[in-house]
């Protein structure tokens, strides 16, 4: 039913990536749909207010991106998606921005996604997930 499927992931948050895994699975079902697992960099603001320098810390954020990728690689195999039918997407920005922004690209039917941190319980939805379900042009499936 799904042709592209996207699915954004935080690299750092195993317990949200292994509740999201099932449903993925039973949508991706059919093997028809393509998966792309995103992982966002937060940029450069993130680091400046953690008062690294500019200069410094521009060049390794191509390494910071790699290295994401990387563990991003590592989590989709936990996904057992045929490798012909998954694409991986590591980019640097903030994590709502970039994830509404690929889904436009890959003009995605279908945003899976957790709802948030599950250490902590005083709100229903973090900040992404919110946004995402706000301004998203296609289905988003909550998991909680
Ligand atoms: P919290 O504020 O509790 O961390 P979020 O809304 O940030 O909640 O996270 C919910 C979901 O948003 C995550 O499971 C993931 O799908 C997505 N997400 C969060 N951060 C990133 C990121 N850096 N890259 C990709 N997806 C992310």
């Amino acid at each position: 039913m799904y042709n592209s499927i996207l699915v954004p992931i935080d690299v750092s948050e195993d317990s949200l990536t292994n509740m999201v895994i099932p449903f993925v699975q039973a949508h991706a079902v059919l093997n028809t749909a393509k998966v792309h697992f995103l992982t966002v960099v937060p940029s450069l603001p993130y680091y400046s207010s953690l008062g690294l320098a500019y200069s410094v810390e521009m060049p390794k954020m191509k390494e910071f991106q790699d290295a994401a990728k990387s563990k991003l690689e590592e989590i989709a195999k936990k996904f057992k998606i045929p490798a012909d039918k998954i694409q991986l997407h590591a980019v640097a920005g903030s994590p709502k921005d970039q994830i509404l922004k690929l889904a436009e690209m890959i003009d995605a039917d279908l945003i899976i996604i957790a709802s948030h941190k599950p250490d902590i319980s005083t709100y229903l939805l973090g900040s992404n997930a919110a946004a995402v379900v706000r301004h998203a042009k296609c289905p988003v499936l909550v998991v909680r």
